[in-house]
Parts: structure tokens; sequence; C-alpha cells
């Protein structure tokens, strides 16, 4: 018997699908109705059991508090997160959720996180496949949008392990979409992903260097797609109807949803023909009938279709790229086969974009691609790493509330990199590691991802532990963070879990927030550095006055530095940073042979057999202070 089929799943917001490599070519399985697209729908009959797909589309009408649609929306989120897609969608929330739970969803009496009704779906999808090949199929490839934070990326795997799926590996949408269309073969080049499908626009860019794919940057708008076009196109058969014929029926959902359905027919038939009819039955033996150009269409399609220019042009200031460096195009998500939406892509980046292949099958396709490199069934991409981004940049908070980043925002995963750090006061024991995500300088304005401590630090005076900080991005985006004090080994690590993830407009907010103030956060980033500095150096002075050096001063040097350390603590209140550092610097001059003296002491103090560990360290701190830059490698 051959070995198991891993299968590729595009696990998508209006529709999900699975595929395979049949030999060399990536094909998707239909489902027992004969067709390949899953609407990603699920409901609860009235037995109880889990519908999904097309069959679960009449309980959205019908009974829909027994259904749900969009629920990829809700993956790996917190109740905080979605209160825009709450005012957007019809999703009924369990009564009595706390914030900070994991979400609940009513289906009739019965409530179920966001990862387990996707998991309805990837189980659908999983049956698909298994009655195809007649074989259990366990493992599975599935594709995720390249802006999923981490919550959102291990709520997708989370529903694949629910679902009895072995997820092998989470592959970005548009890495997956330019797999399918063998664009790794070019070996060079830079590649523009233009994905709209039926609720949420994405852009990436990406570049391949010797067969490598890296995503450099991505843009978007999670509420914009082919839903947009359907809306307005009923609105206007309502008022027609209303005019014309003086019924209004807005508020009748089956007649809305009869509608619905004739407005979708029509906005397809007219991406393959120049015209079409619109007839639609009210009740009543009433009849709506319209004719329908494209060119109306079009028309009235413009301003939403023109919303994805502004996210087109973002990304490639992002990627410090002109549209002609734009070397592929690639159209993904139903809504590209409206013919203006493939000009506007042709106008944008000044070359005629790839349609060979079905754009609403593309990602599954691509992923099938994947699945069957990681198989081992593919030799001549079997060397092939995809590298995705990570879109906000994470790092760890130190001392005086400053966000200290570590992995810079569109850094190709997998990534690590490490920083030193160091403690700010004597002989502390604990030291909190914060990880923070955003682009921000100051920790209060990113998102908390989580939080850590490093215990049992043996006593050292402030700035002599070593404390190395790594942060990992595994193949999935998945963050690990791990801090070790070099000096005495003590080590503690973290992998951030998946709480509640940001919406995507607040990473959106974010990103613009760092522009918008980056000028603001940096003149507060140098306040708050130069006091930490001074609060350093005036404790330094407080010691050194206990010292015997102090005693071996003139009362005129005494009397000086006294001024000095009143003219710095006076300065530090306010919020000049520069007036700040004059004073530093003005102390640090005036107490340099006190400094001397001390040196000279401690290095006596030494001599008569004690070490800096045991001299005067007063007693050591518990709680943990954030840590402190530190200037060593
Ligand atoms: P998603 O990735 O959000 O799950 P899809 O890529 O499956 O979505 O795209 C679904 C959207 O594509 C729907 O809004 C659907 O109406 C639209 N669509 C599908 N075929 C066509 C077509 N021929 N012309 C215009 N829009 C289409
Ligand atoms: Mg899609």
């Amino acid at each position: 018997m051959p070995s198991e089929r891993i299968v590729g799943i595009d696990l998508g917001t209006t529709n999900s699908l699975v595929a395979f490599m049949e030999g060399d070519t990536p094909v998707v399985i239909p489902g027992d109705d004969g067709l390949n697209l899953v609407p990603s729908v699920v409901a609860l009959d009235e037995r109880d059991q889990i519908i999904v797909g097309n069959s679960a589309r009449k309980y959205l009408i019908e009974t829909p508090e027994r259904a749900v649609y969009s629920i990829k929306r809700l993956m790996g989120r917190g109740i905080e997160d979605i209160q825009e897609e709450l005012k957007l969608f019809p999703f009924r929330l369990a009564a009595d959720m706390q914030a900070g739970e994991v979400l609940r969803i009513k289906l009739g009496d019965k409530t179920f996180t966001p990862p387990e009704i996707s998991a309805f779906i990837l189980r659908q999808l999983k049956r698909n496949a298994e009655r195809f090949f007649n074989a259990p199929v366990t493992k599975a490839v599935i594709t995720v949008p390249a802006y999923f934070n981490d919550a959102q990326r291990q709520a997708t795997k989370d529903a694949g392990r629910i679902a009895g799926l072995e997820v092998l590996r989470l592959v970005n949408e548009p890495t997956a979409a330019s797999l399918a269309y063998g664009l790794d073969k070019k070996q060079n080049g830079v590649v523009a992903v233009y994905d709209l499908g039926g609720g949420t626009f994405d852009i990436s860019i990406l570049k391949l260097h010797d067969g490598i794919f890296e995503v450099i940057s991505t843009n978007g708008d999670t509420h914009l797609g082919g839903d947009d076009i359907d809306n307005l196109l009923i609105r206007i058969a309502l008022d027609d109807i209303k005019g014309d014929m003086g019924l209004d029926v807005s508020r009748n959902g089956e007649a809305v949803a009869t509608i619905r359905k004739a407005v979708i027919e029509a906005k397809i038939a007219l991406s393959a023909q120049p015209s079409t009819k619109l007839d639609i039955e009210l009740s009543g033996g009433k009849r709506y009938q319209r004719e329908i150009t494209r060119e109306q269409f079009e028309q009235l399609a413009q301003p939403i279709i023109e919303r994805t220019i502004g996210p087109c042009k973002q990304a490639l200031k992002d990627a410090k790229l002109k549209p002609e460096q734009i070397g592929e195009a690639v159209l993904v998500g139903g809504s590209t086969r409206i013919p203006k939406v493939r000009a506007l892509v042709e106008d944008m980046f000044q070359r005629t974009p790839h349609t060979d292949l079905n754009p609403d099958e593309v990602v599954a396709l691509g992923a099938a691609v994947q699945a069957n490199i990681l198989s081992g069934g593919s030799t001549a991409t079997e060397n092939m790493l995809l590298l995705d981004v990570t879109p906000l940049s994470l790092g760890i908070e130190v001392a005086g509330g400053v966000t200290d980043k570590i992995i810079l925002r569109n850094s190709t995963i997998p990534a690590s990199a490490t920083q030193y750090y160091t403690t700010q006061v004597d002989g502390q024991a604990n030291v909190a590691i914060h990880v923070l995500q955003g682009e921000r300088e100051l920790a209060k304005d990113c998102r908390s991802l989580a939080r850590f401590d490093l215990r049992g630090v043996p006593p050292m005076p402030a700035g002599m532990p070593r404390i190395e900080v790594k942060f990992l991005i595994d193949a999935n985006g998945i963050l690990h963070v791990s801090a070790r004090e070099q000096r005495s080994g003590k080590e503690a690590e973290i992998e951030v879990q998946p709480s509640y993830g940001l919406t995507d407009d607040q990473v959106e907010s974010m990103i613009l927030d760092s522009f918008d103030y980056a000028e603001e956060d940096f003149r507060q980033r140098q306040v708050i550095e130069a006091c930490n500095e001074a609060e350093t150096i005036l404790a330094a002075l407080d010691k050194g006055k206990k010292s015997p050096a102090w005693e071996q001063l003139t009362s005129d040097e005494r009397k000086q530095i006294a001024k000095l350390q009143k003219a710095l603590n006076q300065v530090k209140a306010e919020d000049d940073y520069e007036a700040i550092r004059r004073a530093i610097d003005a102390l640090n001059q005036g107490t340099m042979r006190l400094a001397e003296l001390m040196m000279d002491s401690a290095v006596a103090t030494a001599l008569k057999g004690k070490t800096m560990d045991q001299a005067d360290l007063g007693e050591r701190p518990q709680a943990g202070h954030p840590v402190a830059k530190a200037d060593f490698e």
C-alpha cells in the first residue's frame, strides 16, 4: 500500500476546499454534491446533528439561530477584539462568557468555540477526501492569511487537531497560490498576489530568490469583498421594488434571501457575458424583472473595487518596490473573476495577471503542492523552503516601560534573534520578561502577548547579570521566547499560547499609529531613557555618600556635587531629555574624583578577601523588575 496521502486544505472565510497531488498536477476533491467548493457554513439541525456546506446554507435563512458563517473572522480572537465583527455579522455569543475567556458561539442550545466550528468544516473536507481515496486521511497542510498572528495560527492548528488531522504545516495563502502556478521554478523575481474573496481583501508581495519564497509585505481590508457587491445590488433591487412596485420587502428575510441569490447569480453571469436578466419572484405572484449590463454593473461596483488600490500601494511602499519591479501578478479569490478587477490589477502592477487556474481553487491547489513536498513526493522542489513574514514587530519591555524590538515587522519566518540584557537593581533575583507585539516605542502602546519571570538569579550588582533573551518564530509562525542568565545558567521559557488575537484593523492601526506617533514616541523614549540613567547615577551617588571616600572630598567638592545633584533632580521632573542629559554629564564630571576614590576602596575591599557579591548589596528585591538594556553583546 502506498504511504498515506497528505491533503492540502484552503480553510476560507466564505468557501473551503481540499486538494491533493495526482501525479504532477494538483486537483481539487469534490464533495458528495459534486461541487469543489464547500461553503464555510455550519448549522445544527432539528436533531442537533451538525450540517456543513451547501446543505447548511438554508439554515442561515430559515433558522439563523442554528447556523453560523464567516467563523474564520473569530479564530484566535477574544471578546474585546471582535466588537466590530459583532456589529457586522450575526454571531451569537454564549451569554455567560467572561472577558479573557475563549469565545463560544451559540448554535441552537449548544455552544462551540471557533476552532470547534472550523473543525466541523475540516472534518467534512476530510470525509470528502476519504470517500475519494477510499482510505483514511489524517495529515494535512492548511493555509492561513499571511497576516494571521500567533493566536490565529494556533487556533487554526487546534481546529485541525479537533478534526482529527495532524497539521504538518500552516502555509500562507499567497505563498500557496504562487506555488500552484509553479512560480518557484522561476528562481528569482517578485510576485504580487491579489486576493479578493467573499468578505476579505489581501494583497501580498512575495520575493523569490533561488526558488525560495519570501513574503516581503502584506496589506488589505478585512471587510471588503464580493459580499459588499452583493449587498449593494440587493439594496438597489429593494429600492427598485419599493419605487416601481410599491412593495417594501426589506424586512422580509425570505424575500431578501431570494433577492440575494438572484443578484449573486447575475453578478457571476456578468463576469462571463455582457448582460443578464434579474428575474425575481416575490410573494403574491409578483415579479421583479430587470435587464442589467456589465457596464452598469461595473459602474455600481467601481467604488468597491477601487478600495483595493490603497492597500496595494501601501504594500508596494512597504516592500520598497515600484509597480514595474513586479515580475508576476497572481489572482486569487472568486471576486477576481470580475473583468474590471482583472483590469485594475493589470493596471496596478503593469502586467497581465495569471488566470489559468480557478482563482477560488488556486490556494487549495498550492496547499496540495506543499503537502506533496512534505511527503517527499516531489523531486524538483525537494529542498524548497517556504518563507513567510511576521506582520508586526515582536520584542520585550525594558526599564522605563520602553519597547525593545527583537524581531522586526516583515521579518522572514522561521526567524530567530537574540538580545542581551541586564538588571537595573542590585541583587535582583527575579527578572520580568514581558513579551510585546507592535510598532510603538512604549510598552503600554503595544499588545501584551505574554509575561514570565526568570527566577533565582544569584545576587549580583545591577548591570552584572548577562541575560540572553531569545525569540524564535517557528515555521508555523508560533513564537517561542526563552531567557537565560549566562553567568548562573538560570533559564525560563514560554511558548506564546493561543489567547485572543488582535483584529486586523488593530494591527493596521497599530502600524499606522507608529507612523503618526513616531516623533512623539521618540521624544518620550528619550526622556525615559535619560531618566533611567539619571536614577542610576543618583543611586550610585547615594551609595558614594555613605562610603568613606565621601569624607575624603573637600567641602567645596561636596557642595559642588550637592548642587549638581539638585539640578539633576530638578530637570528629571521635566520633559526635556536634552536638559536631563546635560545635567547627567555635569554630575558625572563633578563626581569623577569621588568615583576614583570609591574604586580604590573597592579594590582594597577585594584585596581584604571579600568579593563584590558579598559587598553591601542590601535586600534582594523579589518582584521581577523588567530587564535593562545592556551594552555587551
Ligand atoms: P473566500 O476566500 O473568502 O473564502 P472565495 O475565494 O471562495 O472566498 O470567493 C467568494 C466570492 O467570490 C463570493 O463573493 C462570490 O460571489 C464571488 N464569486 C465567485 N465566482 C464569481 C464570478 N464568476 N464573478 C464574480 N464574483 C464571483
Ligand atoms: Mg480565500
